[in-house]
């Protein structure tokens, strides 16, 4: 089963793909996630990439899909399913997917679109805060550590991304409109699409996105 995530930043796509992954044997792929690693680690890839992110803008498509490449072809022994979460983020990525399945004589199961209002969006981003070691979320108003602002299994001050400064917020939501959003057609047309109402609580969300999993035949 191949799982795609889409929706604007702060939907909370990363927090369902996490609760997939521990309820199902899933391989997520989360390329922000990626790209913050390779930051972390100083790679050439996160020196290049890192501009991009902090400006709210994507990072070229050519680097996010070596990316992909390397970890699907990395995981692919273990048989499991994959939950891409932010990717595809342009029509030129989900392309280089499906080729990327075609040679593994798969295909997309189900592209999942995380709906939500704008500004409540933006409410929850701005309110994010992270564990820089472990990279737990958390947010000072809805998912507060048990302690002030210290992270509930490292004991470690929280911080923010910098990218979910207001502005870069924007920028990031605006980058989204133009050339993510088209990316619903591409998988409605294929009949690939199921929308989610993530402004709900976010077990609700888990449910229905569940029974759409649950409703995939392998
Ligand atoms: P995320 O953690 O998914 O919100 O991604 C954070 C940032 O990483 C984005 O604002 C982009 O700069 C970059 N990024 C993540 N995924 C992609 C992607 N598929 N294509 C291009 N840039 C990406």
């Amino acid at each position: 089963m191949f799982i795609v995530f889409i929706g604007p930043p702060g939907v909370g796509k990363g927090t369902q793909a996490n609760m997939l992954v521990e309820k199902y044997p899933m391989v997520k792929i989360s390329t922000g996630d990626l790209l913050r690693e390779s930051i972390r680690d100083k790679s050439v890839l996160g020196e290049r990439a890192k501009g991009f992110m902090e400006r709210g803008e994507l990072v070229p498509d050519a680097l996010v899909i070596d990316l992909v490449n390397e970890k699907v072809n990395s995981t692919a022994a273990s048989g499991k399913s994959y939950i891409f979460d932010g990717f595809p983020r342009t029509i030129e990525q989900a392309k280089e997917l499906d080729n990327l399945l075609e040679s593994r004589s798969s295909k997309i199961s189900v592209a999942v679109d995380f709906s939500m209002d704008e500004e409540e969006r933006i409410e929850r981003l701005s309110g994010r805060r992270m564990c820089p070691s472990c990279q737990r979320t958390y947010h000072i108003k809805f998912a507060k550590p048990k302690n002030d602002l210290t992270c509930d299994a490292c004991n470690i001050p929280l911080v923010q991304r910098s990218d979910d400064d207001e502005s870069v917020i924007r920028q990031r939501s605006s980058v989204y409109w133009d050339l993510t959003r088209p990316l619903l057609d591409f998988y409605r047309k294929r009949n690939l699409l199921q929308t989610i109402d993530a402004s709900r609580n976010i077990d609700l969300v888990f449910s229905d996105l569940d029974r759409f999993i649950q409703k995939i035949k392998p």
